[in-house]
């Protein structure tokens, strides 16, 4: 029998929520990785009602079937990367945490804490979770200038991130789509180092899906092997040309183009 073929690109395990519209969450990030070269393997951490303005409804998926699927994944393959977007309880923070102990492979967290409509997507337990459990572990986090406040307590960027480096996390980017201003100020801080600035030509419209776009890309980049200033950059200039090519697929937001 011939030897079978390795896989031809890095495995990139996404655990995040299902955004049946196919603009956010799960889709969002099989979508991203495959384009970057990279194969997404998909755990669904919570089912939602939601179209391209809202979210009207979160349900949770069981932490302990969860668990099981990480056993069962983590026992046949090695994902390369891992990224996380909506955790749907406390409870799965745990499974997931121990998890990701388990593999050597590079962390990105992107926390959802509110839907672009304005919806809460996290109870205090589970941010709390998020917070305690999660970040320890992580490669780089991508708050929004919103979620970066709200996790830290801090009003300013760099104080906010300076607060969010003191959870254990190597890395956090912080994105400003989410602010007023002509541009798009992302801002890159780690340990010891001067914060890296990247500018944006602000993109007319509003999206829905591009945290979970960045977020994929970046872990897909790292999963390839990049480092994390390349992987950073390449994944950012993704995004930017998925949300140039945006498109409505409702009546809300735009979807990004992402392939
Ligand atoms: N639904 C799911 C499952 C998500 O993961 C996210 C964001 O990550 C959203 C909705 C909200 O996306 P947006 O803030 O882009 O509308």
């Amino acid at each position: 029998m011939p030897a079978s073929p390795l896989p031809d690109r890095p495995l990139v395990l996404c655990i995040s929520g299902h955004d049946p519209g196919g603009g956010a969450g799960i889709q969002a990030d099989i979508e991203a990785v495959a384009a970057q070269g990279g194969r997404a393997l998909s755990i669904i951490t919570a089912l939602t009602v939601q179209d391209t303005r809202d979210v009207a409804r979160v349900d949770d998926v069981d932490a302990r079937l969860i668990e099981r699927q990480l056993d069962c994944l983590l026992a046949d393959s090695r994902p390369a990367a891992i990224k996380l977007g909506l955790l749907g309880s406390a409870d799965q923070a745990g499974v997931i945490a121990a998890a990701i102990e388990r593999t050597g492979a590079s962390v990105v967290i992107d926390p959802v804490l509110r839907a672009g409509g304005g919806s809460s997507l996290s109870s205090a337990a589970t941010t709390r979770a998020l917070l305690d459990q999660l970040f320890p572990l992580a490669d780089v986090i991508t708050p929004n200038a919103a979620e970066a406040r709200i996790l830290s307590g801090c009003g300013t960027r760099d104080a906010g991130a300076t607060a969010l480096l003191g959870t254990g996390c190597r890395n956090v980017l912080v994105t400003g789509g989410d602010e007023p201003g002509p541009s798009v100020e992302n801002t890159w801080y780690r340990h010891d180092t001067e914060p890296g600035r990247y500018t944006w030509p602000r993109l007319a419209g509003g999206f829905h899906g591009a945290g979970c776009t960045l977020a994929a890309a970046l872990a897909a980049r790292l999963a390839l092997g990049e480092t994390m200033a390349d992987a950073l950059r390449e994944a950012q200039r993704y995004t930017h040309a998925a949300l140039a090519s945006a498109v409505a697929t409702g009546r809300g937001r735009l979807i990004p183009g992402r392939y």
